[in-house]
């Protein structure tokens, strides 16, 4: 019988998760059934279980159920613990399990895919909300030098940093302004700000000789951050949808044991 695997959300028409596992599906010849699943939050646990009653094998969870699926899992990764969100459930006997693979598909994509050193190096992540959440724990455990985590409203940004638990010589919080403290090698725009074509206040010293700009935003071609890091001097510049096939060939890992090549698809995509 194939095996069935689902994305569910709200909206969920724009997801390219289906496409993504098809594609992973057939590097390894594996059958795979991948629909979308449309829920509401009053439905959202009934429409999970009835896909699991109907045969169901795995889930991606995105927006706007990362928390809810939280209450679903009997397990949870340690990266799922930390990020208080999910994106990945796997099925099976031993009951329902959680994971966050968002973190790991991004630091993968820096370091495999974009060859950008994560360790010793400086990093500013800018936003603190579910997507901050969810790299900040990955993005330490890759050992930077330094890791400074601002955000328009600064206090979300000091939670993110004391629930992490790293080291105060690591890792800090501040307010936007706190960009201009210096030069980092891998500045990360983990804000919606590039949705609505809005500009983050950013100084040109604050991209390093060699420095990547990253946002996690991706399908708009260049955002209005990549061009102000471009112009201001960021040698690379990427946007998010090396991490999002990264996410997705982690969530297919957790469930088939084998982590797909992610290059393929990625020239499928763009
Ligand atoms: P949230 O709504 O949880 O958080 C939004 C963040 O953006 C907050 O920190 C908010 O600050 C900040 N923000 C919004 N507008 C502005 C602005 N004009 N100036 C400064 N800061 C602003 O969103 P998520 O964290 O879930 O997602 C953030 C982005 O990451 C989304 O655009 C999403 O598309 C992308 N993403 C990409 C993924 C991928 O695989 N590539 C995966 C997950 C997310 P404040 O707290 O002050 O409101």
């Amino acid at each position: 019988m194939t095996d069935r695997y689902a994305v569910i959300g709200n909206p969920i028409s724009q997801s390219k998760s289906p496409i993504l596992h098809t594609a992973f599906a057939r590097q390894f010849g594996h059958e795979l059934q991948y629909d979308k699943l449309l829920a509401t939050h009053e439905d959202f646990a009934q429409t999970v279980q009835r896909f699991i009653d109907e045969g169901g094998k795995g889930m991606n969870v995105t927006a706007p159920f990362k928390l809810a699926a939280l209450e679903f899992a009997d397990t949870l990764s340690d990266r799922a613990r930390a990020a208080q969100a999910i994106n990945t459930l796997k099925f099976s006997a031993e009951g329902v399990h959680g994971d966050n693979t968002d973190g790991v598909g991004l630091v993968s994509d820096i370091r495999d895919r974009l060859g950008v050193a994560l360790e010793n190096r400086r990093i500013l992540i800018i936003g603190a909300g579910g997507a901050a959440r969810g790299i900040l724990l990955p993005l330490l455990e890759a050992r930077p030098a330094h890791l400074l985590l601002v955000n328009r409203t600064e206090s979300k940004a000091h939670e993110l940093v004391e629930a992490s638990g790293a080291s105060r010589q690591i890792v800090a919080a501040g307010p936007l302004s706190a960009v201009e403290e210096g030069a980092f090698d891998v500045i990360i725009n983990a804000t919606s700000a590039s949705l609505s074509d809005a500009h983050l206040p950013l100084e040109r010293g604050v991209f390093a000789p060699d420095a990547l700009a990253y946002d996690l935003v991706y399908g708009r071609g260049d955002t209005a951050f990549m061009s102000d890091a471009r112009r201001l001097g960021a040698a690379h510049v990427a946007d998010g949808l090396g991490m999002l096939v990264g996410q997705a060939a982690e969530s297919y890992r957790l469930w088939f044991g084998r982590r797909p090549d992610v290059e393929p698809v990625m020239a499928m995509l763009r």
